[in-house]
């Protein structure tokens, strides 16, 4: 793939040659007709590059629109109904209704060419914001039977008003746009309420990837990074994210007489401590982080009785199959053992969250130079592995798929030690939808005039040899 791109920029820059100094025909003509091509791919970038800037009033409105009215997962039924308008507008084939309230529109380029796919996603968290704007979130609503506030604090309204740019401006070139491009607006992503389904699974399920079938997926986030900056990373980069529960159970009695029960509360602190070395000494460090963290522990109602049983529950978190599965074994493994040791019995659960979010190699490499052409060669880096998580790893196990992070840090601030995501004080700097634009349009038409498809080899989801630098 990358002997491709390299082989296609050759083609561009040749072009005032080929037309210039053209003295044997033969070779013209076989020169002729990529050469138009990659002239009128170019254009495509330029007309794109320009576009992002003249709407760019257009796409702040629309982010202010929808960060002033942010929705819950499973809840974005005022957003769907914005962008569906929108697309429908713009004259795309338009599915409403998908998972919920996904939206995804299909446009159908003029020239023969493969399918791509751009996601963003949709739902707000459960926050109340904190900062200080005009078009500042004050909308409440329920989340889990709780009366939360409603805010955008994972930056997911910039990302939508970065695709229906990209919507737009493709919409006015659409004669030119060789293949066709599948906008993706997906609800849920931050996980549904208790007791639904949804998300990009469902998306799936309900045949996003198909009709007609996807190549490529790409899809960007905003983080706490250098404004209008994009970080990329080969291979795994952000995180496989699964959930345990364990109930250690025990035999209640007197805080007094210990000796007349079995103590769940002392097997679970053996638990907390122990389960640390499964990281520490039972995982190869040299070839991957991983991370296996105690987020809530309940037992006991007051000082003299020992309860029954414990609850204890929490995250883990990976960058490949064969560690994710290895921790399953280790955890169940010792908290059943442990519970055995003293006497009690240990429930263990484990539910598989999203995967590793999986960055195919060669699509990668094919993939950065246009980022580089894009937005300028200091403003594309290479980034490291993030261990949060995120449901765009489940589009990446049907289709290759790239996902990046755009920054949002104001000039002057300091990324390090700004509001993160989910932060109430979460502030996303709108410099950064312009550049948004045109790394996610860039890409999209650079896969699609690009020379070569993607190669349908199976992928190994093990990418430890691109952890171990
Ligand atoms: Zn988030
Ligand atoms: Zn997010």
């Amino acid at each position: 793939m990358v002997h491709g791109e390299s082989m296609h920029e050759v083609a561009r820059s040749s072009i005032p040659e080929t037309q210039s100094g053209m003295t044997r025909p033969l070779l013209a003509l076989a020169l002729l007709f990529p050469a138009l091509l990659s002239a009128q791919d170019a254009n495509l970038s330029a007309i794109l590059d320009r576009r992002a800037k003249e709407i760019e009033p257009k796409v702040v409105a629309w982010r202010r629109d929808f960060h002033q009215h942010p929705e819950l997962s499973n809840r974005e039924q005022r957003t769907s109904k914005v962008i569906a308008e929108h697309l429908q507008r713009l004259g795309m084939e338009v599915k409403t209704g998908v998972a919920h309230t996904g939206v995804v529109g299909i446009l159908r380029g003029g020239r023969p060419g493969p399918v791509v796919a751009l996601r963003s996603d949709m739902d707000a968290l459960p926050v109340v914001e904190e900062v200080d704007l005009p078009f500042k979130s004050t909308v409440r609503s329920t989340y889990n039977g709780q009366d939360v506030g409603v805010m955008h604090a994972c930056g997911h309204d910039n990302h939508m008003a970065i695709l229906m740019g990209v919507a737009e401006i493709f919409a006015g070139m659409k004669a030119s746009i060789p293949g066709t491009v599948k906008f993706i607006f997906q609800p849920a992503e931050e996980g549904v309420p208790t007791g639904e389904t949804g998300g990009a699974q469902m998306m799936i399920e309900q045949g996003v990837l198909d009709n007609p079938k996807v190549d490529a997926v790409f899809g960007l986030h905003v983080f706490p990074f250098d404004v209008g900056k994009v970080s990329w990373r080969a291979g795994s980069q952000m995180a496989s994210s699964d959930n345990w529960r364990v109930v250690i159970r025990g035999r209640q009695t007197h805080g007094a007489l210990p000796w007349n029960g079995v103590d769940p509360i002392t097997i679970a602190a053996q638990l907390v401590t122990s389960m640390q070395s499964i990281i520490s000494r039972q995982t190869d460090l040299t070839l991957t982080p991983a991370i296996l963290t105690t987020g809530y522990i309940r037992g006991g109602v007051r000082t003299n009785i020992i309860p029954d049983s414990v609850e204890m529950g929490g995250t883990i978190r990976t960058f490949d199959e064969p560690t994710r599965d290895s921790i399953h074994v280790r955890l169940t493994r010792l908290a059943k053992n442990l519970a055995t040791a003293s006497g009690a019995t240990a429930l263990v659960e484990i539910e598989r969250g999203n995967p590793v979010t999986y960055n195919d190699p060669s699509l990668v490499a094919r993939m950065v130079p246009s980022l580089q052409r894009s937005l300028g060669k200091d403003n594309v880096v290479e980034g490291r592995v993030t261990t949060t998580a995120e449901d765009f790893s489940r589009y990446q196990q049907k289709v290759p798929g790239m996902f990046f992070f755009l920054g949002i840090t104001p000039e002057g601030a300091d990324p390090a030690t700004v509001a993160p995501n989910h932060s109430p004080k979460f502030f996303a700097d709108e410099g950064a939808l312009v550049p948004g634009i045109k790394a996610l349009g860039g890409v999209a038409l650079d896969f699609l005039s690009g020379m070569g498809r993607v190669s349908s080899a199976p992928r190994v989801m093990d990418s430890r040899g691109s952890l171990g630098r």
